[in-house]
């Protein structure tokens, strides 16, 4: 049994969705489970809808973009108007599931969920309309969460359970939905932005999977985002634990939930090219890479906050687990920090919503200022070359170095 996962690029258009099914047909021998992302930039439209929903705002110039989107996509695919009505009750489902009362980041899921469930279905057809014999499943049934919605926390008791009863249709190739989960109560959840590559990982793991592939756009896990730094080299191999480290610290090719449930069975995760699927990609499994270059990973959109006393005391461990507890209560994770006698401050995505919080439950204890628009960027295993060149960067606000990584946080 395998797994392969194809994102939103590998599925923007029809001529993309023509060749991922080819990528799936060369394999159909094997058994195999494929999941998918919601197509193209569908994520980021249906979460302004759901912005709008929540707001009570009118969103039907939004939908209709979207349901155009998917209908021309179709309308290539399939050469006419074969699966055009499916589409059409999909998005009526979606007018009314976006009516939907709740807290903000429940209407969210609800809204946001239909991305997957859409693209799958159109997969599913084309499969389908070229005479594969495919079996759509919905990973609602499967992978079961908490009620933390926008970032359901897998039940993995559970969902092992459910995941367990496919391997008696594994003779049969499987079609499921990235991202996306379902409470004890059978409402919908997301597993956060990006997640179909932990839905890959979660499928394999339960399955004891051969592998693992993820399909991208590149040729493989790089030294860099090779859209930041042409010259990036890419990992024929890389250890689980460098892999995993890199994707901490923001390398968004692989999505930070992914490695562990694989590395705790020893499955590979292979990263391979949907544009040139005969390249070999990168195997990350249990080896050792000697000499590994300096790996370079940028993660926008940070804030830097400092709390400093304001009664001539020192920043101590108490003060500091008002801090850490408070970020803790808003889910919030710190990706770098420092501290001095008078202040702590530290860096952290930057959600507005969230952040704002945050400032007000610390402005009781502290005086608390803030940067947002801020780039942190991280080099694991440094040299002189790139020590140099990072720490001299125009903007530089912050910096700290152990032996094998430098991180350094700029406005840039
Ligand atoms: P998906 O289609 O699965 O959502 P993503 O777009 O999230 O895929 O991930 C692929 C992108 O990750 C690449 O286009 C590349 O720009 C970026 N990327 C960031 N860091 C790296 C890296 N170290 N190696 C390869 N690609 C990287
Ligand atoms: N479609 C979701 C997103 O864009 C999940 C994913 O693509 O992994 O975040
Ligand atoms: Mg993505």
């Amino acid at each position: 049994m395998n797994i392969f996962k194809f994102g939103g690029a590998s599925l923007k258009n029809s001529e993309r969705i023509k060749n991922v099914a080819d990528i799936i047909s060369s394999h159909a021998k094997e058994p195999l489970i494929v999941v998918v992302s919601a197509m193209g930039k569908t994520t980021d439209a249906l979460e302004k809808i759901a912005a709008l929903a929540f707001a009570r705002a009118d969103f039907q110039k939004e939908l209709e973009e979207i349901k155009t989107y998917h209908l021309n996509v179709c309308h290539e695919l399939f050469q006419g108007e074969h699966f055009a009505k499916e589409i059409e009750t999909s998005f009526l489902k979606l007018n009314d599931v976006a009516l939907v009362q709740g807290e903000v980041d429940y209407v969210y899921d609800q809204i946001v969920s239909f991305g997957e469930l859409i693209s799958s279905l159109i997969l599913t057809a084309y499969l389908e309309y070229k005479k594969s014999n495919v079996l759509w499943i919905d990973s609602r049934q499967y992978i079961k969460t908490d009620d933390t919605f926008r970032e359901g926390k897998v039940d993995w008791a559970l969902t092992g359970k459910n995941i367990a009863a496919l391997a008696n249709t594994t003779d049969q190739l499987i079609i499921t939905q990235g991202f996306i989960g379902s409470t004890e109560k059978n409402e919908t959840t997301t597993l956060g932005r990006e997640g179909s590559d932990f839905t890959a990982a979660i499928y394999g793991s339960c399955l004891g999977a051969q592998s693992v592939t993820i399909w991208k756009d590149v040729p493989g896990v790089m030294s860099a985002d090779p859209r930041r730094i042409p010259t990036a080299l890419v990992f024929d191999e890389l250890p689980y634990k460098e892999a995993a480290e890199m994707t901490y610290f923001g390398a968004s090719v692989i999505h930070p939930k992914t490695i562990k449930p694989l590395a705790n069975r020893q499955i590979p995760l292979l990263v391979k090219s949907f544009i040139d699927p005969t390249v070999a990609g990168t195997k990350i499994h249990e080896c050792r890479v000697d000499n590994l270059p300096p790996l370079i990973v940028y993660k926008e959109n940070q804030c830097l906050i400092s709390c400093k006393v304001t009664d001539y005391t020192f920043v101590d461990e108490t003060q500091m687990t008002t801090i850490l507890k408070a970020l803790s209560d808003l889910n919030l994770k710190i990706n770098v920090m420092q501290n001095s006698a008078i202040s702590f401050s530290f860096c952290i995505d930057y959600r507005e919503s969230k952040v704002l919080k945050l400032i007000d439950v610390l402005s009781k204890q502290f005086e608390v200022y803030y940067n947002a628009n801020l780039t942190l960027i991280t080099i694991k295993n440094y040299d002189a070359i790139t020590s140099s060149a990072y720490r001299t960067m125009k903007g530089v606000i912050l910096e700290q170095s152990s032996r094998s990584t430098l991180q350094v946080l700029v406005k840039m």
